[in-house]
Parts: structure tokens; C-alpha cells; sequence
């Protein structure tokens, strides 16, 4: 008889596969684990590298080690400890999110699907990871490595980033979800992290490679399918370095918006360099000498190219300016970029 590809005991496969080569993550380590950590790591980890969030989870939870510090701190703390992970909306929710668990569930993460999806900055997968790592509920957690798997496994032709094509997909992981769920979905991302990798799979180390139907008819490379993503748009950005008597002009940005209330150097934005720095030069009403720093800086959908000008005979504008010594500007949070130009800075602070 002929053997149907995939064949449904793969997930079983699979989660054998996990209990003898799962990663070992700093938030994988409590037994049962912690509903609090997993929900900071997989925030922390849209957008983010494994390798590089570890840090981050470490000294999060050296500040923060429960919800209830963290309802308790001020926003400008929790985007300090966020610095460097970048996509600060993420911090702001979690911090909102924090207050309403607060307030709400007595400073423990609900366990029923409504009240977690209810938060900010709380979305299907993430609820899902939490439901059932922490609370051992079968619920499926989809996010891009979950949606490459199964695009290769059941050769699916539908484009993945399309509603169809997730949708699609989202059956198939109800359909094959197993008791332990919470395993399987590890199981899923460590798969899709270290084998199942976007460019070249390591199908020669795959655990479910005689369950692949893109491995049986070479389409492996192929899969998924996805819409080209628009290119992002490029901007020049003139930074004015103002130093005077040890201190540095700061401005706050705007409350809403990309960078939020985060601190930045006076910044003109223009499609070229040397508008932005004439641009510059009007709003601090001086004089830009030779840019000194450059930096090329890639967010989601836009990319700045960076040039920072140390200014002369320039006026603090009307608005949020401050004035900060190096070290009092090391205790806010500074707007992603702008914390690279700042340990510059430091060197030519007297
Ligand atoms: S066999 Fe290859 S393409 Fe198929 S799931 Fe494994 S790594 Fe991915």
C-alpha cells in the first residue's frame, strides 16, 4: 500500500527528535515553566535573533523578575532595558500589558485564550505560545519559522504571507497538533531555527525528511511561496552634535509614532544628504561643519543613512530639548540609532 507523505504520526517523530536535541534557552529553563518568561522571550524575540536576545532576557529579568516590578516601573525604565532590541512599541504593550495583569488578574497571566489575546501587544501566536508552553493547553502557535515547516512538509502553493495561504496552513496545524503542544510547538521553532532554514534546508539532518513532500519532489528550495515584500524607503538623516560645557542637546521625540518618547540629536530627515544637512542647519539656526559619523541604520520599511555634524553657533529650538552629560544620557533611552551616535559622543565630551 502506498504511504501517504506526511504520514500522521510525524509530530510523534518530531517531539523525539526534540526531547533529545531541543535547545537549551535561558527561559527554558524553569519546570513548569513560567508563564512570565515565555511571554518576555517570544516578545523579545519578533524581529530579534535567538543569540542576541539571551542577554537581553538575562538582565530583563535581573530588573524585572516578576510582572509585578515591572507593572511598577516607569515606561522611560522599561525602554531603557529595551535599548538595543529596537521596535519599541513591543515594550510599551508589554508594559501596558503589564499593568493590566496587574490590575486585572492580581499580577498572574490569565489562562484562557479571550483575556491573554486581550492585551496589548498579545497576538495569536504569542497567546498561543504562552497557553501552551506555561498552561499545557493544546493550542497552536504559527508564526513565520511554523509557516516555512509546514509549507515544505504538505507542499502547500498557496503564498504563505497571503490570508489564504496562512489560513491554510493554520488548519494543518490544528489538524496535527498532538497532547503535548506546547513541546511541539518548541519542537517546531527549533526545527525551523537550526534544519528547516529559510535558504539552503539541512534536509540531510531533517528528523521528518522522509515525511516531506517538498523533499520528495525537489522543491525544497522552492518552499514557501511569498510575495515579493516592497523595497523600503531610503532617507538621509543630518544629526546636529552640540556640546557645551560637558553636556550634549537631546531632544524627546514625539509620544506617538515610530521611536516614541525616545531621546534622539537633533535630527533633520531628506531624500538627500545635503538637504537634510541644510535642513539640520535650520532648525538649530547654526552652522554644520564636516560630518564626522556615518551610519547606516535598516528598520522594517525604511532605512536611514545617518551623517552626524558637530554644530556651531547653533539655538536650542522651541520643543522637548535637554541638555545631558554622557553619563546622565547612559539612564534614558535613547531612539535606536541614536545610542550608537551617543557612545561616539562620548569621546569628544570633555
Ligand atoms: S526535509 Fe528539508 S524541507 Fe522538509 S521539513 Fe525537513 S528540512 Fe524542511
Amino acid at each position: 500500500m502506498k504511504k501517504d507523505i506526511p504520514g500522521k504520526d510525524w509530530p510523534k517523530t518530531l517531539l523525539s527528535w526534540f526531547d533529545r536535541n531541543g535547545r537549551e534557552l535561558p527561559w527554558r529553563e524553569d519546570k513548569p515553566r513560567n508563564p512570565y518568561h515565555v511571554w518576555i522571550s517570544e516578545i523579545m524575540l519578533q524581529q530579534t535573533r535567538t543569540e542576541a536576545v539571551k542577554p537581553y532576557f538575562n538582565s530583563w529579568m535581573e530588573r524585572f523578575p516578576t510582572i509585578h516590578d515591572l507593572a511598577r516601573a516607569e515606561e522611560s525604565e522599561v525602554l531603557h532595558q529595551w535599548q538595543g532590541l529596537g521596535y519599541y512599541s513591543r515594550a510599551r504593550n508589554i508594559h501596558k500589558a503589564a499593568r493590566e495583569i496587574e490590575e486585572k488578574y492580581g499580577g498572574t497571566l490569565p489562562d484562557r485564550k479571550e483575556a491573554v489575546l486581550s492585551l496589548p501587544g498579545i497576538g495569536n501566536y504569542t497567546a498561543g505560545a504562552i497557553l501552551s508552553m506555561a498552561y499545557g493547553k493544546k493550542e497552536g502557535a504559527v508564526d513565520g519559522n511554523v509557516l516555512r515547516v509546514y509549507a515544505r512538509l504538505y507542499e502547500v502553493e498557496e503564498d504563505i504571507l497571503k490570508s489564504s495561504g496562512r489560513k491554510e496552513i493554520e488548519k494543518l496545524v490544528e489538524s496535527t497538533l498532538p497532547e503535548r503542544a506546547g513541546d511541539f510547538n518548541e519542537a517546531l521553532m527549533d526545527l525551523g531555527a537550526e534544519i528547516c532554514i529559510p535558504r539552503n534546508p539541512r534536509c540531510e539532518s531533517c528528523p521528518l525528511s522522509s515525511e516531506c513532500r517538498a523533499l520528495l519532489h525537489g522543491r525544497e528550495k522552492e518552499l514557501p511561496i511569498r510575495s515579493a515584500k516592497k523595497a523600503p524607503k531610503e532617507e538621509q538623516a543630518a544629526c546636529g552634535v552640540w556640546i557645551r560645557e560637558g553636556r550634549v542637546l537631546l531632544h524627546k521625540r514625539p509620544s506617538k509614532g515610530m521611536l516614541a518618547s525616545m531621546w534622539e540629536f537633533p535630527m533633520a530627515l531628506a531624500s538627500s544628504a545635503e538637504e537634510a544637512r541644510q535642513g539640520l542647519e535650520k532648525l538649530l539656526l547654526g552652522t554644520a561643519g564636516d560630518s564626522m559619523w556615518h551610519y547606516r541604520h535598516v528598520f522594517t520599511h525604511r532605512i536611514w543613512h545617518m551623517n552626524a555634524y558637530q554644530m556651531k553657533e547653533a539655538r536650542v529650538p522651541d520643543g522637548e530639548y535637554r541638555w545631558f552629560t554622557p553619563e546622565e544620557y547612559r539612564e534614558i533611552p535613547l531612539a535606536g540609532p541614536h545610542a550608537r551616535l551617543a557612545a561616539f559622543v562620548e569621546k569628544l565630551v570633555d
